[in-house]
């Protein structure tokens, strides 16, 4: 019997998350596009599905365990386990809780309430959607993790006077935020790595989304290429690291 490949991708009604269903969807991977929105979820969904592809969608806030503890019961009765889980779902908190917040992280002025919001979504989310999944995860012949993190998140890139990002205003709510999604990937392919599991965390480049005002240079195709290539490594792929579509990114 030949085993249907699934994959679970949260906040996949939009963005880079759809474009990686949709990418997963061609490799012929049945995909469950997560939404906390089911309308706007099974919009996504029936697009895929006219395009040929195998999507159905699946209601998952990831802030409400709850939702993400009824999506894996789901999951188990109609497909009994899951191959993929792309951890995709995240806010920058700019202008999400209060219209103050709109371009204003810098640390000694942040709205902690905004901060906290951020974090409940970006890593307590991943915590609460990967543990509800883990058990269907178990179940994969070759089961594989990517939580999409963010070079913002870059311990190494932030702390360099001269790198890269040194334009960019400070942050204490969604820079944190993906750093500590990348500690929290290393010990989820720490303990996981015993049980076949590859865990690594993705950074999609810069790319054209809501969550930036459309002002990435990347298409969500383009983004969504570091993801796919995550969730389709080989039993021979690294676990427990950060790479883009360039390579690794440092910690
Ligand atoms: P979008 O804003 O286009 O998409 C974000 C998705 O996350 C939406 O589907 C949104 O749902 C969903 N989401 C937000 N909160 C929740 C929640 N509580 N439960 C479920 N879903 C939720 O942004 P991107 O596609 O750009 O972002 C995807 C990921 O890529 C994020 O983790 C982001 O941090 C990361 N990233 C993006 C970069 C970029 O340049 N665009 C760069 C680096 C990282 P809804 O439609 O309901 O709001």
């Amino acid at each position: 019997a030949t085993h249907q490949k699934i994959a679970l991708i949260t906040g996949a009604n939009k963005g880079i998350g759809r474009a990686a269903a949709e990418q997963l969807a061609a490799l012929g991977m049945t995909v469950l596009i997560g939404a906390r929105d089911p309308r706007r979820g099974e919009e996504a969904a029936a697009a895929l599905r006219a395009a040929g592809g195998n999507a159905h969608q699946v209601t998952l806030d990831v802030t409400d365990q709850a939702t993400a503890r009824a999506a894996a019961q789901q999951i188990d009765e109609r497909f009994g386990h899951l191959d993929v889980l792309i951890n995709n779902a995240g806010i920058t908190g700019s202008g999400q809780v209060s219209p103050e917040d709109a371009h204003d992280q810098v640390p000694s002025s942040v709205n902690l309430d905004m901060v906290r919001a951020v974090f409940e979504t970006n890593v307590f989310g991943v915590i609460a959607v990967t543990n509800a999944m883990l058990p269907l995860l178990r179940r994969s012949p070759a089961p594989r993790i990517v939580n999409v993190s963010s070079a913002a998140g870059s311990l190494t890139i932030a702390s360099d006077p001269d790198g890269p990002l040194t334009g960019l205003p400070t942050s204490a709510a969604y820079t944190p935020s993906k750093t500590a999604l990348n500690a929290l990937t290393v010990q989820y392919a720490n303990e996981l790595r015993k049980n076949g599991f590859l865990v690594n965390a993705a950074d999609p480049g810069y790319v054209d989304t809501e969550i930036n005002n459309h002002s990435g240079y990347l298409t969500v195709a383009q983004g969504a290429a570091a993801l796919v290539r995550l969730a389709t490594l080989g039993a021979d792929g690294p676990t427990g690291g950060f790479f883009s579509e360039d390579g690794p990114v440092p910690w």
